[in-house]
C-alpha cells in the first residue's frame, strides 16, 4: 500500500493513519467519549488525552487542560466520528439481516455466497472510499492552541 504516511490530519485530534493501529486496544467507551486529543507540550512531549482530561508533563511540569477546547467544537468532532463509525455498523447489520433472512427461508447456499461477497465488497470497495472521506472530513477540522496552566 505505502500510503500510511500520507494525509495526516491536524495534531489536535486523532489522525487517520494512527487511528488504525490504535483501534485494537482502544478502551471500551471511547466511542462515547469521542476521539482522543493529541497534545504536544512546548518541550516536545506528546500525550493523547480524552476531552476534559488534563495532563502535567513529566519533563517540564507544564499542565495542559483539554477543557480549554470549546465543548461545542469538540462535540462537532465527536459527532463526525460517530457518523463515520456508523457506516460499517449499518452495513454489517444489513448483511446480517439478509443472512438471517436466507437462513430462515432455508436458503443456506445463499448465505455462503453472501458472506464472502459482502466481506470482499467491504474491503475492496467501500472501506477505502469511506476511510478517505473520513480523513478529508477530519482534516477540515480546527486545531487548537492550548495554553499551559
Ligand atoms: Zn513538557
Amino acid at each position: 500500500m505505502g500510503r500510511r504516511g500520507r494525509g495526516r490530519g491536524p495534531a489536535a485530534h486523532a489522525e487517520g493513519g494512527r487511528r488504525r493501529r490504535r483501534r485494537e486496544y482502544e478502551a471500551p467507551g471511547t466511542i462515547l467519549k469521542g476521539p482522543p486529543i493529541a497534545v504536544t507540550c512546548e518541550c516536545g512531549a506528546k500525550r493523547d488525552l480524552a476531552y476534559g482530561e488534563s495532563w502535567t508533563c513529566d519533563q517540564c511540569g507544564r499542565t495542559w487542560n483539554t477543557k480549554q477546547i470549546p465543548a461545542e467544537q469538540y462535540q462537532e468532532i465527536r459527532k463526525l466520528q460517530l457518523r463515520y463509525r456508523a457506516v460499517p455498523v449499518a452495513l454489517a447489520s444489513v448483511i446480517a439481516a439478509i443472512a438471517i433472512f436466507f437462513t430462515l427461508t432455508g436458503n443456506i447456499f445463499s448465505v455462503f455466497f453472501l458472506m464472502p461477497v459482502g466481506l470482499i465488497g467491504w474491503f475492496t470497495l467501500v472501506r477505502p472510499v469511506h476511510r478517505k472521506r473520513y480523513r478529508q472530513a477530519i482534516s477540515d477540522l480546527p486545531r487548537w492552541d492550548l495554553r499551559p496552566e
